[in-house]
């Protein structure tokens, strides 16, 4: 009974939630999303109709794609949607945080994920694991890492219940062992959304917030060619808070996010965006 109780203190440093995202949350990515339900959430919820079609569902998922464009939110909302647990791990983490003890840190993050099963395990900047050039030490480290990991995945018998997920921005550099391996069957680029994509993630991250009437969503989304999901999520947090500044000082107005406001925060996200050598040269929409 003690031992059901007691959990190795590593163990309880991992931790385990059901996020609360959803499907419906995530602009564009039609597409993407459909694939990923039926890949992730199928084998949770229908382990009997792969049982007897004698097929393994995709071992591991690899999300590829620019910072901000949803990979993180993927994950968790497809946890949400299964109802199972949600366990993220940064790479890098991995490799520091337990001096010496990476692959024990590995081995407890796979058994955490078999405890708290149905789960979704998900590694995020996955790159960081990726051979460094001229550092011995580090790439030790990282080599064991990864091959603890992918063992992992192999003695897969009683991981049915939990999916592997991994992402990065980085897919050029990802360790080799791990694209090689046949371990991520599945393989998924994630891009920065098209403009119907800009609309949805708009109309996501305002819904609830006292627009201007006037405010026309397809044409800021012109505006945000380029960006991300989370450029464009703070854009629309910028914008209320540009509102809500001019509200305080001049009470009198209606209080509106009006497109000026809007203008202001794509101008500051995309200044923020841009390295400050090439300011002088991109304008508008570059
Ligand atoms: P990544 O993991 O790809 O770096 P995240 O999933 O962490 O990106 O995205 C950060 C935030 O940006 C999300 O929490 C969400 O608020 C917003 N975001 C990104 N992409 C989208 C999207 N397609 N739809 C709605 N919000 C998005």
């Amino acid at each position: 009974a003690a031992l059901k109780e007691v959990e190795p203190s590593a163990i309880r440093e991992i931790s385990v939630d059901i996020p609360e995202a959803s499907l419906e949350s995530i602009g564009g990515l039609t597409k993407i999303k459909e694939i990923l339900a039926e890949s992730v959430i199928n084998p949770l919820i229908h382990k009997d109709l792969y049982k007897a079609a004698r097929v393994n569902p995709p071992r591991g998922i690899l999300l590829c794609g620019p910072p901000g464009t949803g990979k993180t939110l993927i994950a968790k909302a497809l946890a949400n949607e299964c109802g199972a647990n949600f366990i993220s791990v940064k790479g890098a983490e991995l490799l520091s945080k337990y001096v010496g003890e990476s692959e024990r840190a590995v081995r407890n993050i796979f058994a955490k994920a078999r405890q708290v099963s149905p789960s979704i395990l998900f590694f995020d900047e996955i790159d960081a694991l990726a051979p460094a050039r001229n550092d011995s030490e580090g790439n030790r480290v990282s080599a064991q890492v990864v091959s603890q990991m992918l063992a992992e995945m192999d003695g897969i018998e009683d991981l049915t219940d939990v999916q592997v997920l991994a992402a990065t921005n980085r897919r050029d550099i990802v360790d080799p062992a791990i694209m090689r391996s046949g371990r991520f069957d599945l393989v998924i680029d994630v891009p920065l959304p098209d403009r119907e994509g800009a609309i949805e993630i708009l109309r996501i991250h305002s819904a609830g917030k006292p627009l201007a009437k006037d405010l026309k969503l397809e044409t800021l989304a012109a505006k945000t060619r380029g960006m991300s999901g989370a450029d464009i999520k703070l854009i629309c947090d910028k914008a209320a808070i540009f509102a809500i500044n001019e509200q305080i000082k001049d009470k009198r107005k209606a209080f509106r996010i009006m497109r000026a406001h809007f203008s202001r925060a794509v101008k500051e996200v995309r200044e923020k965006n841009t390295p400050a050598g090439k300011k002088s040269r991109i304008r508008g929409n570059a």
